[in-house]
C-alpha cells in the first residue's frame, strides 16, 4: 500500500502540473466521484483496493468448494488487508439495505433511484469498497473551508467533465474557480505571494466570490449586468424556439392507470407543456430596452427578465434569471419567488393564469435545478434540454472567465467583449 500511495502522489503532482492547477489544490478535487465537478481521473489507491478485493472474492466465493474452503489470502503487505476491507464492505452493504434510499433537497421521494437493483452481490461489494474511499474523501473535503465549499451547494446540478473536454478546452479556470484556488488577491496574500489582499477596484477583501459577484465597483461599472444579459440572451433564444414549436391544441387524455409491474402503452406519455394550446405567444425580454410589463395583464413597477403571454389562453409566464454565487443559489431562488408573489397574485386577480419561474445559473456555470425544471415546463426534453443547459453553462463560464481576466482593468462597454 505504501508503494501505491507513493505512486498516486506523483501522479497527482503530474496531473496538477499538466492541467495547470494551483499547488494548494487537494488531490480529492481530481478523484472525487461525487464532487460537484466530476473529473474523469481514477484514484490509484482505490483501483488497487478494488482489484485486490475482487481477486480475493474470486477465491473465497468460488464455486469449487475446495478453493472456497482453502481460506486463500491475497498478499498485500502489512498495512492493508483485503480480508478486513471485504468485511467492512459487507457491513456497509448491510446498513445500506436497512436504510434504503434517502431523499435529498427539494426532490421528492424516489427521485434518486436505488442503485442496488440489478447488481450481483460481488459488484455491490466492490461498489461499497469504492464508496468507502469516497466517504473518506468527502469527509476531508467538508473539513476544508475554502476548497470544500461545494459540499454546501444546494439544488445545483453536478457537472461531469469528459476526456474530450479536457483535450479540447482549457478547463484549468473552471477547476480552480470551483475549488477557489485562483490567484485572487486574498489567495495570493494567503499563499504569501502578495502584500495586500485587497480588491484593486474597490479596496475591500478581494476573494474570488468578491470578484465574481460581490464587488460594488464592478456592479456600478455594469460588469455583472453585462454577464446577466449575455446569459439572458441565450435563454431568450431557447424560449423563442420553444414558443415557435408550441402546439395549438392541448386536449389532454384522461389518465390511464397502469397495473403494477406492467409498462404504460406506447405513445402514452403526454407531450403537452405550459405553452400548449395557443400559437399567439408574445415574448418580451429585458435586453436592448427596458421591459414594460403588458398593461392589460397587470400593472407593476417590478423589473422582469422575460415575459411570455398568450391572449387566447389568458396565460402569462414570467422568467427571472439570476447569476448568484453557487452557495447562495437556493437563497436567491426563495428571494425571487417571494418578490414576484404579489405580481402573480395581481395577474390572477385580473383573470390570468400566471406563474413565475426563477432560474439560477451559478457564477461558475453550474445550473440550478429550478432552471432545469423551468426548461422542462417549456417542453424541452432529452437532447434539446441538454444542449440548452450546455449553452447556458458555457456562456456563464465564458463570462465568468472574462470578468476574472478583467478584474484589474477598467471596464469598456463594447458590443462583443469577452466573446
Ligand atoms: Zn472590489
Amino acid at each position: 500500500m505504501s508503494t501505491v500511495r507513493q505512486m498516486e502522489k506523483s501522479i497527482t503532482v503530474r496531473l496538477r502540473r499538466w492541467l495547470r492547477l494551483q499547488r494548494p489544490l487537494s488531490g480529492i478535487a481530481l478523484y472525487g466521484s461525487t464532487n460537484a465537478l466530476k473529473l474523469p481521473f481514477k484514484n490509484l489507491v482505490e483501483e488497487y483496493k478494488v482489484a485486490i478485493v475482487r481477486s480475493s472474492m474470486e477465491f473465497n466465493f468460488s464455486k469449487n468448494p475446495k478453493v472456497a474452503g482453502a481460506a486463500i489470502e491475497v498478499y498485500t503487505g502489512r498495512k492493508w488487508k483485503a480480508k478486513n476491507e471485504l468485511s467492512l464492505a459487507e457491513e456497509r452493504l448491510k446498513t445500506k439495505t436497512l436504510l434504503g434510499t434517502v431523499a435529498k433537497g427539494r426532490a421528492g421521494l424516489g427521485f434518486y433511484p436505488s442503485s442496488s437493483d440489478n447488481t450481483t452481490r460481488k459488484d455491490a461489494l466492490l461498489q461499497e469498497v469504492r464508496s468507502g474511499e469516497e466517504e473518506i474523501r468527502v469527509a476531508r473535503m467538508v473539513g476544508m473551508c475554502q476548497q470544500g465549499a461545494w459540499t454546501k451547494w444546494e439544488s445545483i446540478l453536478h457537472r461531469k467533465i469528459k476526456w474530450l473536454e479536457i483535450w479540447h478546452h482549457n478547463i484549468s479556470f473552471l477547476i480552480n474557480a470551483v475549488y477557489d484556488t485562483l490567484p485572487s488577491p486574498a489567495n495570493l496574500k494567503l499563499w504569501n505571494k502578495a502584500n495586500s489582499p485587497l480588491c484593486t477596484l474597490c479596496g475591500k477583501t478581494g476573494s474570488l466570490k468578491h470578484v465574481l459577484s460581490g464587488c460594488q465597483k464592478a456592479l456600478a461599472d455594469g460588469r455583472y449586468r453585462w454577464r446577466h444579459d449575455e446569459i439572458l440572451r441565450e435563454i431568450v433564444d431557447i424560449i423563442n424556439v420553444a414558443i415557435q414549436t408550441a402546439k395549438p391544441t392541448s386536449h389532454r387524455r384522461a389518465i390511464v392507470f397502469v397495473k403494477e409491474g406492467t409498462k404504460p402503452p406506447k405513445g402514452y406519455t403526454t407531450k403537452f407543456n405550459v405553452l400548449s394550446g395557443a400559437i399567439d405567444w408574445g415574448l418580451k425580454a429585458d435586453l436592448a430596452s427596458r421591459l414594460i410589463f403588458p398593461g392589460h395583464i397587470a400593472y407593476t413597477q417590478l423589473r422582469q427578465d422575460i415575459v411570455c403571454y398568450s391572449n387566447k389562453l389568458k396565460k402569462v409566464i414570467m422568467w427571472q434569471s439570476t447569476v448568484p454565487w453557487e452557495e447562495l443559489a437556493e437563497e436567491a431562488y426563495e428571494r425571487k419567488k417571494l418578490k414576484y408573489e404579489e405580481l402573480v397574485e395581481a395577474c390572477r386577480a385580473n383573470g390570468w393564469k400566471a406563474s413565475c419561474s426563477p432560474g439560477e445559473v451559478g457564477t461558475r456555470g453550474f445550473v440550478a435545478r429550478s432552471l432545469c425544471k423551468a426548461l422542462s415546463d417549456m417542453g424541452l426534453a432529452g437532447l434539446n434540454k441538454r444542449n440548452a443547459l450546455r449553452t447556458i453553462t458555457n456562456t456563464a463560464e465564458r463570462t465568468a472567465k472574462w470578468l476574472w481576466l478583467k478584474r484589474n482593468s477598467p471596464w469598456l462597454q463594447s458590443k462583443d467583449i469577452g466573446r
